[in-house]
């Protein structure tokens, strides 16, 4: 019985919003970097990535059709 394993996993642990690390979940600041740990940041950092994606997408098409009519 690896119980203490287990009871490991039952402190509630995420990942930094900043470095990633593993910290408390109910802490307020990461240990690691001093960066806060809000909602607002886990939001928002989810957002950019496909806005991002989108927009550099969209800046290939653009270039492939520039490149298209100058051959
Ligand atoms: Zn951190």
């Amino acid at each position: 019985m690896n119980w203490l394993e287990t009871q490991e996993e039952d402190d509630a642990t995420v990942e930094c919003n900043h470095c990633g690390r593993e910290i408390y979940e109910d802490a307020e600041q990461c240990p690691y970097c001093q960066s806060y740990q809000t909602d607002e940041e886990k939001h928002s950092s989810s957002q950019p990535k496909w806005v991002i994606l989108t927009a550099v997408f969209l800046l290939a098409l653009f270039a492939i059709s520039i490149v298209l009519q100058l051959l």
